[in-house]
């Protein structure tokens, strides 16, 4: 059997090693975890301290600890770390050393070569000095391979197709965008452009300094000259950030952060995708440079890969989609990527065959109704939550708001299909969320999903001014059992007349209050059909206004499932119909 040959991330912020393994790509963890912090340092003892344990000592000990060496690789700097100083190649050997160890332990074999991996715009120099440091770590460097090329080939190790692909890597440090075009298997990065200096840290800055300002405003006190404040901060702000992907609010509390006073705040997503816009702005300034150097218009892409882990920020995606009419792929771990793909070209070198990483991903997209204005008119429509080709399992969180003054229910609904409407796409479940405050319109409730391996989709609703959550786990498979679904419709269809009711939905998911109000609902909609053609034709402002407001009225009681109040606005909107139609 030939030796195994190891891939490696050696990134500015995060290592990580992977090795194919019964023809798949699998990231080896390093002290339990997928990816290792490239950090090293000495400890109290002078002994060396590599990846996490060497991060933990990064705020209490900053002077023996050493971070983004990866930008000094092939200068000539030198670093301090405690009472010793290293070359950049020989703190690069001490990442890979650890990551070999790794490696080593779970193979159960010494390793002895890697693939390596190093940005696009690495000079020769730059190159060299990876090498070298590998060297030095006992290993040899069979090859150093681009980035981008990695993450191409771990996404499409056996595709024959010609495909040209970008590839929009966000990390902590940097930032490089890449066209990659795959030709007959050979990869080749066609350009690349990016920004050396722009990343998650600067994000963290951009958090640090808000809530710095926050904390002085409230207490009168600056944290301007408070070193140990700051790092305290960034590290709670860092995870906050990483939260922000999944849910829309975090809060934040740091007790005693300074003297006697504590920090307690909270972030929204929104709030924070606005303080980091420019910098945003700035990766698609670059996006359009490489794009055009490379000379493709978007209509050229085949694929666009998210890559590092700054790209996780929901903004990034939906600013991409805007931007090129593309959804980029989210089936590969953004971080785990590039270890996977210099894994699959170890594999290749060794002569090992390997396929296309094997991810259990969701194939459909799961959303919750809500609604939207059209023309004043209200529509129901989807909006998604988790996406198509997530990798499973995941978990998702948006706000969302009431609709009407004083509203005391909701309506929570989980459906899963492509469409932009409920009809189009199938109910995966939903369930009624009661006793929420008696405040106006505008009251936030944060919902929740979360899709586990097996397919249960854990709803869950909270308000948030008050906590109050209701959770219902819904089995997504049970849609598939159309062969009992179709025996459910059989049997309604029998003992009931209307046997329209439900009609494409799910019938047995409706609840038996649903069943009385269907009727309501129907007239509801009757009413609503003439009242859009008659503003389409035109009527008074005042009458206008008095329909709108009874439409929409009818539509949060159809939410709300209100039966009563239902058929109280029908009769109301019919008579204003009937009286103006003539
Ligand atoms: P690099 O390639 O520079 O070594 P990574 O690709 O590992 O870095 O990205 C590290 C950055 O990604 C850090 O700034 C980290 O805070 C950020 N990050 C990691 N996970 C998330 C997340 N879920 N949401 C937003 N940012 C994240
Ligand atoms: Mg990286």
């Amino acid at each position: 059997m030939s030796e195994t040959i190891i891939g490696i991330d050696l990134g500015t912020t995060n290592s990580a090693v992977a090795v194919v393994k019964d023809g798949v790509p699998i990231v080896i963890p390093v002290d339990g975890q997928p990816t290792m912090p490239s950090c090293v340092g000495l400890d109290d003892h002078g002994a060396l301290a590599v990846g996490q344990p060497a991060l933990n000592q990064l705020v209490a000990a900053p002077e023996s600890t050493v971070i983004s060496v990866k930008r000094q690789m092939g200068t000539d700097t030198i670093l301090k770390v405690g009472n010793k100083s290293f070359s950049p190649e020989e703190v690069s050997a001490f990442i890979l050393g650890r990551l070999k160890q790794a490696a080593e332990d779970y193979l159960g074999q010494p390793v002895t070569k890697a693939v390596i991996t190093v940005p696009a715009y690495f000079d020769e120099g730059q190159r060299k000095a990876t090498a070298d440091a590998a060297k030095l770590a006992n290993l040899e460097a069979v090859r150093i391979i681009n980035e981008p090329t990695a993450a191409a080939l771990a996404y499409d190790a056996q595709s024959s197709q010609n495909q040209t692909i970008l590839v929009y890597d966000l990390g902590g440090g940097t930032f490089d965008v890449s066209l990659v075009v795959v030709e007959d298997g050979v990869v080749e990065v066609k350009a690349s452009h990016g920004d050396t200096q722009l990343g998650g840290d600067d994000f963290d800055d951009v958090l640090v300094a808000h809530v710095s300002d926050l904390f002085s405003e409230e207490h009168g006190l600056s944290l301007e000259d408070d070193l140990r404040a700051q790092r305290r901060l960034k590290v709670a702000l860092e995870h906050a950030k990483c939260r922000l992907s999944e849910v829309p609010f975090v809060k934040v509390q740091e007790d005693f952060l300074k003297g006697e006073k504590h920090l307690t705040t909270e972030i929204s997503r929104e709030a924070y995708e606005e303080m980091i816009e420019t910098y945003l702005q700035k990766t698609f300034t670059c996006t359009h440079q490489a794009m055009e150097d490379a000379k493709v218009v978007p209509e050229q892409l085949d694929k666009i890969l998210l890559v590092g882990g700054s790209s996780r920020t929901p903004a990034v995606s939906e600013l991409i989609e805007n931007l090129l009419g593309i959804t980029p792929s989210f089936e590969v771990n953004p971080d785990l990527i590039v270890a996977m793909g210099a894994a699959v070209q170890a594999a290749t070198l060794a002569g090992v065959k390997s396929q296309s990483i094997l991810i259990d991903i969701t194939p459909h997209t799961f959303s919750t109704s809500t609604m939207e204005t059209s023309m004043g008119f209200p529509n129901e429509i989807c909006v998604p939550l988790i996406k198509r080709n997530t990798p499973l399992p995941c978990r998702k969180a948006e706000v969302f708001y009431t609709m009407a003054d004083n509203q005391n229910q909701v309506h929570v609904t989980a459906f899963q299909g492509e469409a932009s409407t409920p009809e189009d796409n199938s109910l995966v479940g939903d369930f009624m969320v009661q006793g929420l405050s008696p405040v106006p319109a505008g009251n936030p409730l944060v919902l929740d999903f979360g899709l586990d391996l097996n397919g249960m989709l854990a709803v869950t609703a909270t308000e948030k001014s008050t906590g109050l959550t209701k959770q219902v786990v819904m089995d997504t498979n049970s849609n598939i059992r159309t062969f009992d679904l179709e025996k459910a419709r059989d049997n309604i269809a029998e003992l009931t007349e209307e046997s329209s009711v439900g009609g494409d939905n799910l019938v047995p998911i409706q609840t038996p209050t649903k069943d009385i109000n269907q009727a309501a609902i129907t007239e509801a909609k009757q009413l609503r059909k003439r009242a859009e053609a008659l503003v389409a034709g035109g009527v008074e402002e005042d009458d206008k206004i008095e329909i709108l407001e009874l439409v929409n009225q009818t539509t949060s009681a159809v939410k709300a499932g209100d039966g009563s109040t239902i058929t109280r606005l029908n009769q109301s909107l019919s008579d204003v119909l009937f009286y103006l139609e003539d």
